[in-house]
């Protein structure tokens, strides 16, 4: 599954900053899951419950923004939400756009105990 190795990294992520900052645990991981990323969010939560045990982040909890497609017309350089994959630019119809957000995912923010 994707989503594991998606969390191992994540992990490395996570204690590489837990440990620039001494913390001894982290209480909460915020990560932003663009829509078009490919990550299914209840997969990445039951890959982060599987790796968290015996980890910094044993007793952390995992909380998931989730990001909508923004796309940019290069056209009329509108900017909006690409919703039902319609990839077409609503006030121009030009498909010339560029993804602007939502393809990715990363850790927003880390909530440690020092
Ligand atoms: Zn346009």
């Amino acid at each position: 599954m994707h989503e594991f190795s998606v969390v191992q990294s994540l992990m490395g992520l996570i204690e590489q900053n837990a440990m620039q900052n001494n913390a001894k645990s982290v209480s909460k991981v915020i990560v932003k899951i663009g829509k078009m990323s490919g990550i299914e969010p209840h997969l990445l939560k039951m890959a982060f419950d599987t790796f968290k045990e015996k980890t910094i982040c044993e007793n952390a909890e995992l909380e998931m923004v989730i990001q909508d497609i923004i796309a940019k017309c290069e056209d009329c350089q509108n900017e909006f939400i690409v919703e039902n994959n319609q990839f077409i630019c609503p006030k121009c119809q030009s498909f010339n756009l560029k993804i602007t957000d939502g393809e990715d995912m990363y850790l927003m923010s880390l909530e440690l105990d020092v």
